[in-house]
């Protein structure tokens, strides 16, 4: 029996709709499988920021100094995003401060808010070794005190020590923290840390493996 033109046509265009559902269907499913989507990535305007400005992805991660998660994360999964997406200009990495643990948390907040202002160049310095201080164990323990920001400042170089002891003092740049504030509340930040790609919010139930967080970047660099 020979099929007709119009037929052809038909069974043709059912196809091609087929494929495109079934395409609609795996890019959502592909997205919406790292986490939250808002509609915009967070500003990164004002906050520091490490890797190539026009990188076509952003990694915004949401963090204390004084959560044994966040130093962990910056201990054993940012040397990897370093290595393989912020140093080849993919990526530009920024951190938000949150302040979930008191006292401790502002301070810890302040300091790094006020190294930033005074020289950007030493902000990752700082924040990575102000993150190796944080004690093992006992997550309770006090340990962000003015005594310990000025040692860990003084081993850094391009940070002025007295002159960011008095901006401390002074709360100069407490606006920077509240700025944080303020996207933890815009972004409902829940827990930390709490990592941004792009505008997904990253859910893997606080598991923070490296392969998750590779995925969700790839899928947004569209491999
Ligand atoms: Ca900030």
């Amino acid at each position: 029996m020979k099929k007709s033109p119009l037929k052809v046509i038909v069974t043709i265009t059912l196809i091609v709709v087929a494929l495109l559902v079934l395409l609609v269907v795996l890019v959502n499913r592909d997205s919406e499988s790292f986490g939250i989507e808002f509609d915009e990535a967070p500003s990164t305007e004002g906050q520091p920021t490490d890797g190539e400005a026009d990188a076509p992805v952003t990694v915004v991660e949401f963090g204390d100094f004084k959560c044994p998660g966040c130093k962990a994360w910056d201990e054993n999964i940012f040397p990897q995003l370093q290595e393989d997406y912020i140093d080849n200009g993919d990526v530009q990495y920024s951190f938000v401060n949150v302040l979930f643990h008191g006292e401790e948390s502002r301070l810890a907040s302040l300091a790094a808010e006020t190294v930033y202002a005074q020289n950007p160049e030493a902000y990752w310095d700082f924040h990575h070794a102000l993150f190796s201080e944080q004690p093992d164990g006992n997550q309770q323990a006090a340990w962000v005190t003015m005594d310990k920001i000025e040692e860990v400042a003084d081993g850094i170089e391009g940070i002025d020590t007295e002159a960011l002891m008095e901006d401390i003092e002074a709360d100069t740049y407490m606006d920077e923290v509240e700025r944080d504030e303020e996207m933890i509340d815009a972004f409902n930040v829940e827990s930390t840390p709490t990592i941004m790609v792009n505008g997904v919010m990253i859910d893997d139930e606080g598991t923070f493996d490296y392969e998750t967080i590779q995925q969700a970047i790839d899928a947004e660099l569209g491999e």
